[in-house]
């Protein structure tokens, strides 16, 4: 609250495409995706003609003992992309996380192992922050001063290439991260009802990447140890590592999979966990209590919905993941001075993803940095010294140029 006085806050006007206005009229290329849920642009055409179609015929209805098209269809369309038939649906990613934790630990409960009680993610993971996400959430500054009203849980070293040994490959380092893996499994798998990750990149953990052999060894183990992999692709789904899901990239299909950020293209908050054929059934009974008794007010809310049918619509007729292999391309050569900048570390990039640490970078970095880059017409929002691009999927030269130029004045006059 005090540094409201000292960094007033924005006061946005408007916006179009990937930039917002403020008040004043001045105009700053939305780097981050408001918060990594934007695709599409702001006041986006094409899913405001959905939610206003969608707004003529049901706002939103009560999703127990009714149904609703825009529900059915999106389920449908999220099935075939996951090959997950089943979705359960909830209002933002903290929800979904609890969703999926909640119907791992039933799971188990209905299919007799009642000692599967336990959850393992990874070092410096991010899940939400309702308590039982902040439970397996590894980030200090946001689950310090809540601990004495967490659940213990257990973190397993974080396969964030930048944490390898001298000497070692990203590669080496995942897969010495998974035999740690294998063997926390080894010895406690009968306590542990799931394993989850945000797969390919840590977003909250300063955009940490890491190997794909890390999730495709973390199935294999999480099946041989009969303990469920639950993909948070909450940041990174839809589009943002280069597939429509980081999984695709190692091959994997996980027991459990929340999605929510861009999945309404960061028009409404929705959120949905997608799992599997074999988990749907163990709920499948006649007593109430084997049933997942969980529920959200919004749950499917019909606009919401229609706002997800029409970011799947501008995938498939823009052909978005093609279009973003061909951007990403373009920013990274845009990016090349920044990368053989001498304060840069770990320069990095996965799909629609870059970012890179900044050296000699004092306490406050973050915001002074916040503050260049506004002078120079771009949103950005620094993690630690970590600077990084997330943008929606309709940058084009001129915002590349200046998130370039932003950035090299960040990296030239602020320490
Ligand atoms: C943002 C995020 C969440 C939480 O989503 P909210 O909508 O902010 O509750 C969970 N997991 C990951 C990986 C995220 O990036």
């Amino acid at each position: 609250m005090k540094n409201l006085a000292v960094v007033p806050p924005l006061a946005i006007a408007r916006g179009e495409r990937a930039w917002l206005v403020d008040e004043a009229g001045n105009r700053y290329v939305d780097a981050i995706s408001s918060w990594w849920v934007n695709l599409f642009g702001h006041a986006n055409p094409r899913i405001n003609a959905a939610i206003i179609d969608q707004l003529s015929k049901i706002e939103h209805v009560i999703l127990a003992g009714c149904t609703h098209e825009p529900v059915v269809a999106l389920s449908e369309r999220l099935s075939k992309l996951t090959g997950l038939g089943h979705a359960f649906y909830g209002s933002d990613g903290a929800s979904a996380t609890e969703i999926a934790l909640k119907m791992s630990f039933h799971y188990w409960r209905n299919a007799g192992q009642t000692g599967k009680t336990q959850f393992v993610s990874l070092q410096n993971g991010y899940h939400g922050e309702t308590l039982g996400a902040l439970s397996i959430t590894d980030v200090a500054l946001f689950k310090d001063q809540y601990a004495p009203l967490l659940r213990q849980s257990t973190q397993m070293p974080s396969p964030d290439f930048r944490l390898a040994e001298a000497g070692e490959s990203e590669e080496d380092h995942a897969l010495r991260c998974a035999r740690m893996l294998e063997s926390y499994l080894q010895h406690h798998s009968k306590t542990i009802a799931a394993f989850i990750l945000e797969p390919l990149v840590q977003g909250a953990a300063g955009m940490a990447m890491y190997h794909p052999v890390y999730l495709a060894r973390a199935r294999e183990l999480c099946t041989e140890y009969q303990v469920h992999l639950i993909a948070d692709e909450i940041a990174v789904g839809f589009g943002r590592t280069g597939t429509m899901f980081a999984c695709e990239q190692a091959g994997v299909k996980p027991d459990f999979m929340c999605l929510s950020k861009g999945i309404t293209g960061g028009y409404l908050p929705l959120s949905c966990v997608l799992t599997t054929d074999e988990i749907y059934a163990a709920f499948y009974a006649d007593e109430t209590a084997r049933g997942f008794l969980h529920s959200h007010s919004y749950t499917g809310n019909p606009l919401a919905c229609r706002a997800a049918l029409a970011v799947l619509d501008i995938f498939e007729q823009d052909k978005v993941i093609e279009a973003n292999r061909v951007r990403a391309v373009r920013f990274s050569a845009l990016l090349e001075p920044v990368k053989r900048h001498h304060r840069v570390r770990h320069f990095r990039n996965l799909g629609m993803i870059w970012a890179c640490d900044v050296a000699e970078a004092k306490p406050g970095f973050s915001v002074r940095a916040y503050q260049a880059a506004l002078k120079n017409g771009v949103l950005l929002r620094p993690i630690g010294n970590t600077v990084y691009f997330m943008p929606p999927y309709v940058i084009g030269e001129e915002e590349m140029m200046q998130m370039a130029a932003a950035a090299l004045s960040i990296l030239d006059e602020i320490e």
